[in-house]
């Protein structure tokens, strides 16, 4: 088994829009243009370990890679996610991790409080 090399990946700005759900701006790497993530878009049907898990969003991005490699793919019922859905999927989970232990840390307050 050979180990496989990953580069470790830049950080991208990542910035929820306004008014629209799921969608993001992303920064570009080299800092100069913005490409538009949407994370529901592309809808699959995966199966894994026997389960038909429904609703695994490959979500989009308007940058030429997306548009021209991977939506084939991704159409085709594959995961073909770009680093800028890749980067806002990292957001988004960071997100959702800190409200979460943000709630637990306001449970364990409120716990303290009444005992
Ligand atoms: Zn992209």
């Amino acid at each position: 088994m050979t180990a496989q090399k990953k580069t470790p990946r830049k950080t991208l700005s990542v910035a929820p829009i306004e008014g629209e759900r799921f969608v993001f701006n992303v920064e570009s790497e080299n800092g100069i243009e913005f490409y538009r993530v949407d994370l529901t878009a592309i809808s699959l049907t995966v199966r894994a370990h026997g389960t038909t898990i429904l609703n695994t969003f490959n979500g989009q991005c308007d940058c030429s890679h997306f548009q021209f490699r991977l939506l084939p793919l991704a159409r085709h019922g594959f995961i073909a996610r770009c680093k800028h859905i890749l980067a806002v999927r990292d957001y988004f989970l960071d997100s959702i991790m800190n409200e979460y232990l943000k709630a637990e840390i306001e449970a364990v307050k409120r716990q303290e409080r009444s005992a």
